[in-house]
């Protein structure tokens, strides 16, 4: 079973589905934490090349190219042979970033990002995928509070991008109904943790 957590950064998708990939194990669940881009060594390598705040010159197509590179790499290496084991996979944003971030925000096009994310990843699809919709001020209030996170070349984008990327979600949310469950990510940890884990365990017992 495959779960994806998409949202921008500040809305708490790492923190809540860490604790909610804890409680899964508690309860037996065989249960694999991930993320994008990285998660094995080769991949972590290209996400250090596209993050790294030195590099603001990269062109949109090069990343967006590096990012599909990175995530094909970890989908054979450890998400498709986990998902075959009858594990449960939960990782940290998938395609639907690209699509929001590459597509959406920076104005390549959804379908040419969706174009070469096929190449990538062929019919592997996350079953579900949880969007933590926030107000991009808000996130980047959160952000502003833990002075211990890193900064990369994504912090000099404007709200005006980040606002993009939130209508581009939404978007893709609209357009795959079934798949994508959007979340109010703007309640407290708890509330959120509640009601992910509400939608998580009424997937995994049909
Ligand atoms: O979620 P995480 O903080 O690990 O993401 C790292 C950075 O990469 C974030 O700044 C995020 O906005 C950016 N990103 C992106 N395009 C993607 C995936 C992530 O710009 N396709
Ligand atoms: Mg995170």
């Amino acid at each position: 079973y495959f779960i994806s957590s998409e949202g921008p950064e500040g809305a708490g998708k790492t923190t809540v589905m860490n604790l909610l990939g804890k409680k899964l194990k508690d309860e037996g669940y065989d249960v694999v934490m991930t993320r994008e881009p990285g998660g094995i060594m080769i991949s972590e390598k290209i996400r250090n090349i596209i993050l790294n705040n030195e590099h603001t010159m990269m062109d949109s197509r090069t990343e967006a190219l590096l990012y599909a590179a990175a995530r094909r790499q970890h989908l054979v290496e450890k998400v498709q042979p986990a998902i075959e084991a009858g594990k449960i996979v939960i990782c940290d944003r998938f395609i639907d970033s690209s699509l929001a971030y590459q597509g959406y925000a920076r104005g390549i096009g959804v379908e040419e990002i969706l174009a070469i994310n096929k190449f990538a990843i062929g019919q592997t699809m996350p079953n579900k995928t949880i969007l933590f919709d926030i107000d991009p001020s808000i996130g980047l209030e959160r952000i502003e509070a833990h002075s211990n996170r890193e900064k990369n070349r994504l912090d000099v984008e404007s709200l005006a991008f980040h606002e993009r990327v939130r209508e581009g979600y939404l978007s893709l949310a609209g357009q795959y109904p079934n798949r994508i469950q959007v979340i109010d990510a703007s309640r407290t940890l708890e509330e959120v943790l509640e009601e992910v884990y509400i939608v998580i365990k009424r997937e995994l017992e049909i």
